[in-house]
């Protein structure tokens, strides 16, 4: 009777064991999502996760954003972007949000690399070599607006195109078909994109009028399949004009006719930023007011941001070193000072980069930086400021 019973709680107890090992392994399925994980598990499981690093064969360094870095709280949906579910661990990830970024200035593609010129493949390699060393692309309007859509640990990196060229959008025809010619700009963002979603595909074109990208048959096509597809237009003036060159009248029908025009022919677009041809602006302070916003024939141009031609990288906006009537760019190429050097200096300096926190709605900052943000300019999101250990070279 005795041993019966004792039988019966054997049997109940191993019942209930199996009981709790299926709702363990119940767990750990739900968790391959990767929410919050912060224990051992988590990198074991990072490592299954497919869709957080495409390439997994490259080597990433200490500096570099990792598989662990993007389970703490975050997760990349399909489309590229990365959305918060949870609080980041603070200590591995180490985002600090107001340090640099780089607004890239490319302008055409050519056969040889030239000062302003990239060959595509050139161009591909630049995208490339990006990608690996955990940059994501926003678009020029993110930029304005803080809202930096990149996963935890990621660096967010703005892609400018001056002037129009038709190497940055060409279209090819095939078999009496319009195909996107894959080695224009836009066909090497589109081809690199699918390749790597997370890289997404934000490029932003600078338009004079009339001359947008060649192929003058094609023009309201080519203009239109950019909206569409997630590229933006800026203002660089109506005919390129030299800025400085200009008195009022002259600035303001520059700037505000081909915006203006761009307005009517494209409803719903509006240049709200500008790059200045030749990186030239007056010096007189009345007139540079007149870059920043004016008035033509009744349309209100406003620039919330305006572009210099090379150097460097700039900061976000709300940082207090940054001064949005001169936003520098950092230009393409492998000389000095050009992007090739300046992806050396971030393999050497990482910590001066941008890192982000995962979390669009929260600006993340090291407490010993704080100096560093504008309140005022942060919109409605939240700041947040954090205790870290060594944070400071
Ligand atoms: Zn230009």
């Amino acid at each position: 009777m005795k041993e019966k019973r004792m039988r019966q709680v054997v049997a109940i107890l191993f019942a209930v064991m199996i009981l709790i090992y299926l709702s363990g392994c119940g767990k750990n399925e739900a968790e391959t999502s990767p929410v919050n994980l912060s224990d051992a598990e988590t990198s074991e499981n990072g490592k299954e996760q497919p869709q957080l690093e495409k390439n997994e064969d490259s080597e990433m360094d200490v500096a570099e954003p990792t598989e662990d870095v993007q389970l703490e709280g975050t997760t990349v949906e399909a489309d590229g972007k990365s959305e918060a579910v949870a609080d980041i661990d603070y200590t591995v990830v180490k985002p600090d949000e107001s340090r640099e970024i780089m607004v890239i200035m490319y302008h055409n593609l050519g056969e040889k690399n030239t000062e302003y010129g990239r060959t595509p493949e050139s161009f591909r390699a630049d995208l490339q070599r990006l990608y690996d060393m955990g940059f994501r692309t926003v678009s020029m309007s993110d930029y304005i607006n803080n809202n930096f859509e990149v996963a935890a640990g990621y660096t967010p990196v703005v892609l400018t195109f001056d002037d129009g060229h038709v190497s940055n959008f060409n279209y090819l025809e095939e078999n009496g078909t319009l195909i996107i010619d894959p080695n224009c700009v836009v066909g090497i963002m589109n081809d690199f994109e699918k390749e790597h979603p997370d890289f997404g595909k934000n490029a932003i074109f600078y338009l004079n009028y009339g001359n947008a990208f060649g192929q003058e048959q094609y023009r309201t096509q080519k203009i239109e399949y950019l909206l569409a597809n997630g590229y933006e237009i800026g203002n660089h003036a109506l005919s390129h004009d030299d800025l400085s060159s200009l008195d009022a009248a002259g600035i303001q029908k520059a700037l505000g006719k081909n915006a203006k025009l761009y307005s009517e022919e494209y409803p719903g677009v509006e240049m709200t930023n500008l790059a200045l041809p030749y990186g030239k602006r007056p010096k007189d302070e009345v007139l540079r007011n007149f870059v920043r916003t004016g008035e033509y024939e009744g349309y209100t141009y406003k620039n919330d941001v305006i572009l210099l031609v090379g150097w460097k990288p700039t900061y976000p906006i709300y940082n207090v070193s940054l001064d949005t009537n001169s936003v520098h760019r950092v230009q393409s190429g492998d000389g000095e000072m050009q992007l090739t050097w300046w992806l050396d200096q971030y393999e050497i300096h990482p910590e001066k980069r941008f890192i982000s926190d995962g979390m669009p709605n929260r600006i993340s900052v090291p407490d010993a930086r704080k100096d560093e943000v504008n309140p005022e300019l942060i919109g409605d999101r939240e700041l947040y400021f954090y205790e870290i250990e060594n944070n400071v070279e």
